[in-house]
């Protein structure tokens, strides 16, 4: 686990928040692929040639491909083909299907890929079940078409017509649905450029994204204007301690939470997944305590929450008994209720009861502790 030790750095890490720009608060995790390849076609989009330039001011080699398919990531055992692919950075131009953007309800009116994989080792990992083949982290070279292509969406989109307080923030459009951003800017720059393009957008539109990492830095000078939410997925110490490998840890994320703030940028939490654990509402205490820390003293804090319940699939568990087959994880369809979704799919939620105990325990405390914060959904 990657997390070890984190009990004793929560204190100093939130002792230690005054000042946003200070250009070095303390270690973040950042991400060292072991292999960065690229493919030709990315090479030729400019976005391609300073991810180039970017890796290797940073000591990495990147390997130029030949064609504009990924070769060698598979290995002898499917241990071995997660470990090569989870260390891998393939750096590619994004599917032409993905410029017709798909709806993204409840988090947002649209989905915008600016990369699709992961490097962390998260034991009910979204991604698992959703994205094909070996869990490559791709990023998209060709990010200037991918913003251009945005400026059709303007106006559109169900989550921000429906809800009256969300049409305030505009257009959303919610950049880490396949991704953690912040495990990648460092490599890539993208998402910084993103703020950017929506810091300078003329337009009432926002860019959402969620992330477990705490690479906060560069993004605390950006001239944002409001329009990027950042949320920083945070859970109780047993759930970031146990299942969530090569993340920040919990005291990171908040004090990325806090400079973010400070910055101000409107912020969020994604509590998720929650976890039923014995104890519970200990736990889920303790981590709205440490929050109500973390934003203590936030001139004008726009704050949200998101509340999304542990779920897995058929299909995710199979791949993530295959990632990770000594998990402690509980994914027993006996203690779970399905719940079935469009297009035939079901999926194995907690029982109607303690999902109603855990959704009053958080609506009320959240409230309490924290009556500024919006929530957004529970799900
Ligand atoms: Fe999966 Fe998110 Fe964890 Fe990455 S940080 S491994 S995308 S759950």
């Amino acid at each position: 686990s990657a997390s070890g030790g984190q009990d004793d750095v929560v204190e100093r890490d939130l002792a230690d928040l005054a000042d946003p720009f200070d250009p070095d608060p303390g270690p973040t995790r950042r991400w060292t692929p072991k292999r960065v390849a690229i493919t030709p076609a990315a090479l030729d989009e400019p976005h391609g040639v300073r991810i180039v330039e970017r890796v290797e001011a940073l000591g990495i080699e990147v390997e130029r491909l030949k064609g504009n398919r990924l070769t060698d990531v598979r290995g002898e055992t499917e241990r071995e083909t997660y470990a090569r692919a989870k260390s891998t950075l393939a750096v590619v131009v994004s599917p032409p299907s993905r410029r017709t953007l798909q709806p993204i309800a409840p988090s947002a009116d649209w989905r915008v890929d600016l990369a699709e994989g992961c490097p962390a080792h998260c034991q009910y990992c979204y991604l698992a079940g959703s994205l094909s083949g070996p869990p490559v982290t791709r990023v998209y070279a060709d990010l200037d078409a991918i913003l251009d292509n945005l400026a059709g969406y303007v106006g559109t989109g169900a989550v921000t017509s429906r809800s009256r307080h969300r049409s305030e923030e505009g257009t959303t459009f919610e950049a880490s649905c396949y991704t953690d951003p912040l495990a990648l800017d460092h490599l890539t720059g993208s998402w910084q450029r993103a703020v950017e393009h929506f810091g300078a957008w003329d337009a009432p539109v926002q860019l959402r994204w969620t992330t477990k990492f705490d690479d906060v830095a560069p993004f605390v000078r950006l001239d944002h204007r409001g329009r990027t939410r950042v949320r920083l997925s945070v859970n109780c110490l047993p759930v970031t301690g146990r299942w969530e490998g090569g993340t920040s840890p919990l005291s990171g994320r908040l004090a990325a939470l806090r400079r973010l703030a400070l910055a101000g940028y409107p912020v969020g939490l994604t509590i998720a997944p929650i976890m039923a654990l014995e104890g519970w509402r200990e736990h889920y205490d303790e981590l709205l305590g440490l929050v109500e820390d973390a934003v203590a003293g936030v001139p004008d804090l726009d704050l949200t929450a998101e509340l999304i319940t542990h779920r897995f699939t058929a299909g995710s568990k199979d791949v993530l008994l295959g990632w990770y087959p000594r998990t402690t994880l509980e994914m027993d369809e006996a203690r779970r209720s399905v719940k079935r979704g469009r297009f035939g799919s079901s999926k194995h939620v907690y029982p109607r009861e303690v999902m109603a105990e855990l959704r009053a325990w958080f609506e009320a405390e959240l409230a309490r502790r924290m009556p500024g914060c919006r929530v957004l959904y529970w799900t």
